[in-house]
């Protein structure tokens, strides 16, 4: 079955309150990076394990149909029964992924930033390894 994304003003919400407030997000606060939030269908399943949310690069040659820099995807049927603060903790994890550096002109450059350890060490210092199921 075909994936099926729609664009979500409340996923949007919440992430703007986690850039507008968290210190760890200040780089994106301080960038122009621009980030699309999405709900998605797709039970996705990763090597045996259930995948809540993901953050994507758009690239060049998509950015006419997607004007942002990144998509932030959360897998619904994975979340179900999720409230705000989970939501907010997956936004959170996603965020982190947001990578924004410079080139040596000056000018911003966008990458995923991976996990430094099996996940976030932030997130896992802040609400224990079950973070997200807890
Ligand atoms: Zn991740």
């Amino acid at each position: 079955m075909a994936e099926t994304r729609y664009i979500s003003e409340h996923y949007a919400e919440l992430a703007q309150q986690l850039v507008d407030t968290e210190p760890s997000l200040a780089h994106i606060r301080d960038s122009d990076a621009t980030i699309c939030c999405l709900g998605s269908d797709n039970a996705k399943r990763s090597k045996g394990r259930t995948v809540f949310g993901e953050c994507e690069r758009v690239a060049d040659k998509n950015k006419w149909a997607i004007p942002a820099d990144f998509l932030i995807v959360v897998y619904e049927p994975n979340c179900e029964g999720m409230d705000d603060e989970h939501l907010r903790r997956l936004l959170f994890h996603e965020l982190l992924h947001v990578g924004v550096g410079e080139d040596k002109d000056g000018n911003e450059v966008y990458s995923i930033v991976p996990h430094d350890m099996e996940d976030f060490r932030k997130c896992v210092d802040r609400w224990g390894v079950d973070w997200i199921a807890s």
